[in-house]
């Protein structure tokens, strides 16, 4: 389906859960946040029932995230049950890979094409200073797993986060040396407890190919600008909501699992879809894309993003 700016939605993030089995410190608060009644939180049929109306929309792309996706139970089946979806083309996820061990061989057989892989640092004490409960070796076991199970191309989700692990930028981009995955810097973006953070903490992606001036561009994916290192076998993606403006090629739509359309991340409009079947489950997604503004606001570093929800609850 086409915006009212001429941008063709065909792709849609849908979060199971906006609970988490780790509590990063720039997305959710210490203590969690607190579990909702069942009767709030869409079920795998209603689930299902929105990304199929929205395929009929057009959209031909879904990602399952979260929170922490692998935390919902039968998470598996209802990536199966998407995937069946006749007009789908790709399934994707994006998890903290602390499950993905024992998860990601089921999840291949599931029909889910590939997985994108949140880490922030490849030193196991920062891990667990960052995540709060996060076990390095976790996820690094659930990667290798991801890699052998052909969830390819894995990318790894890097938030890039001043005097955290701007001095990790080299060790980051030197994994795709030898490994057919792609690193993808993220810039912080003001939402959440972040929005809390010192202006020293949001550095520009610019300070990647500063670092690492042997990359050389490649490309765009999506919403990312791609590079690679002479002869590497993966690539390095730059994602910058912050520095440089992406919203012109912005294809996507955010559900979040408590049933709510967001048209923007960061604008606070919420189109509610829960209890909604049929054609007017379809009105309603449809007008919620047609409520897609131009672009969004968070362009100058301390401007606090004006949707209200922490991005455990958006979905990233
Ligand atoms: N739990 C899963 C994970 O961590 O991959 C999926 C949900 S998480 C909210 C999705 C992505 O959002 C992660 O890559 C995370 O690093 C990113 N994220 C969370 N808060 C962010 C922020 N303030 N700025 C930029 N990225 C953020
Ligand atoms: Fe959980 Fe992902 Fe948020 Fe970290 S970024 S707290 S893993 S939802």
């Amino acid at each position: 389906m086409i915006d009212s700016f001429g941008r063709n939605i065909t792709y849609l993030r849908l979060s199971v859960t906006d609970l988490c089995d780790l509590r990063c410190r720039y997305c959710m608060p210490k203590e969690g946040v607190p579990k909702k009644p069942h009767g709030e939180i869409l079920t795998f049929e209603e689930l299902v029932e929105i990304t199929e109306a929205a395929v009929e929309l057009g959209v031909t792309k879904v990602r399952i995230t979260g929170g922490e996706p692998l935390v919902r139970r039968g998470i598996v089946d209802l990536c199966a049950r998407i995937r069946q979806i006749p007009g789908l083309r790709e399934l994707a996820l994006t998890t903290n890979g602390m499950m993905l061990g024992s998860l990601a061989k089921p999840l291949k057989d599931a029909g889910v094409d590939r997985v994108n892989i949140s880490l922030d640092t490849l030193d196991p004490d920062k891990f667990r200073q960052m995540t709060r409960f996060g076990d390095l070796r976790r996820v690094l076991e659930g990667l290798r797993a991801a890699m052998e199970a052909g969830l390819a191309p894995v990318k790894i989700n890097t938030v890039l986060i001043g005097g955290f692990n701007d001095d990790e930028i080299a060790s980051f981009v030197e994994m795709t040396r030898e490994n057919a995955i792609q690193v993808r810097f993220i810039e912080l973006m003001p939402v959440g407890p972040a929005a809390a953070f010192p202006a020293e903490s949001f550095i520009s992606c610019d300070e990647v190919l500063k670092k690492v001036s042997r990359l050389r561009p490649a490309g765009t994916s999506g919403v990312s600008r791609v590079y690679r290192l002479p002869g590497a076998a993966g690539t390095v993606g730059l994602i910058t909501p912050v520095s440089h403006e992406f919203c012109s090629g912005c294809d996507r739509v955010r559900v979040t699992s408590d049933g709510k359309l967001k048209p923007c991340l960061h604008s606070g409009e919420e189109i509610p879809l829960k209890g909604l079947h049929g054609a007017e489950l379809k009105e309603m997604i449809s007008y919620g894309i047609g409520k897609k503004p131009a672009s969004h606001d968070i362009l100058s570093p301390g401007v606090r993003s004006a949707g209200d929800r922490t991005m455990n609850a958006i979905g990233g």
